[in-house]
């Protein structure tokens, strides 16, 4: 067993990789120095009104849980759907898309993450124009 106190510093989410504010709380991390075997990490991930990722795709897929607010997100090819507090939603492996915070509320999801044998867990694409937010959310 091994209790990590309160001491973690929070993290903004850098502008290479999200559109408005973000900022993550590591809630989970492999074991430190080796990665493997453990390779799952979770993130405690708050996007302020507006804010978003951007387009990417996961080697190993994603979940994520919502725990507060009202998001957006979307694959490639399907439309905008809105989720909210309870709802969790499976990225499959590879598939590209984005999630974010709806335009006038805040979104706090808890985001769980398997690394590949590379050690990569996303793989960031273009940023989620205004137009691509805006589209009609199906909720
Ligand atoms: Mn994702």
């Amino acid at each position: 067993m091994h209790i990590t106190r309160s001491s973690i510093t929070t993290v903004k989410g850098p502008a290479d990789w999200f559109t408005g504010d973000v900022y993550t709380d590591a809630v989970a991390a492999a074991p430190a120095p080796a990665p493997a075997p453990s390779r799952v990490t979770a993130n405690l991930v708050h996007f302020m009104p507006g804010a978003r990722t951007h387009w990417h795709r996961h080697p190993l897929g994603q979940t994520v849980f919502v725990t507060e607010g009202v998001g957006l997100c979307r694959r490639r090819g399907g439309p905008v759907e809105v989720v909210r507090p309870g709802d969790r939603v499976l990225f499959e492996a590879d598939e590209e898309h984005w999630h974010g915070a709806a335009p006038n509320r805040l979104m706090v999801h808890l985001a769980i993450n398997e690394a590949d044998a590379d050690h990569d867990v996303v793989h960031w694409l273009t940023p989620v124009t205004d137009e691509e937010y805006a589209s009609p959310a199906v909720d």
